[in-house]
């Protein structure tokens, strides 16, 4: 799998920051912090981790942190469509996102295949690619087996076939 997965970030969240050529703040140490406790988190969630420890964060002060990060290229913002934006800490590793149509969970998928870019378009019109953006709609486990068992409960009667003569 990927170097990424749990950074000894609580001691190095400084030193992150101050790696990406920011200079370190409460508020910057407190947003990055939530992020790596809650990926694929929106402002307003970024928000409310962040009050429980700076009761006077402003959402404003939330997106000026998110975008420095962005721009610093140690947080990634991907906007599945009709959701706010969401904020990671796993970047420039191209991979995906299975997001859940019924509960919103964002899960992260590995690269589909090999390297990124991991799709390869059929005609990339002289553009040189270098990133493939997926995102996989669907149901995550947890719902689709709450969907599940609200079929078998329709009466017995209901199962005789109808015989219907189309004409
Ligand atoms: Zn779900
Ligand atoms: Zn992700």
């Amino acid at each position: 799998m990927t170097t990424w997965t749990q950074a000894p970030l609580d001691a190095g969240i400084a030193d992150v920051i101050r790696g990406a050529g920011l200079k370190f703040t409460t508020p910057r140490g407190a947003v990055l912090r939530s992020l790596r406790d809650h990926p694929h988190a929106s402002a307003d969630e970024v928000l409310r981790s962040v009050t429980a420890e700076l009761p006077k964060a402003s959402l404003q002060s939330v997106y000026n942190a998110l975008s420095d990060f962005v721009a610093a290229g140690i947080v990634r913002r991907f906007e599945p469509s009709g959701k706010p934006g969401l904020y990671e800490l796993r970047v420039a590793d191209n991979h995906h996102h299975l997001v859940c149509t019924h509960c919103g969970a964002v899960v992260d998928v590995d690269c589909a295949v090999g390297h990124a870019p991991c799709l390869t378009p059929s005609d990339d019109h002289g553009f040189v690619v270098h990133t493939a953006e997926v995102t996989y709609w669907g149901m995550c486990a947890a719902c689709a087996s709450a969907a599940a068992p609200a079929t078998p409960t329709t009466p017995t009667q209901a199962t005789t076939p109808t015989q219907t003569t189309t004409g």
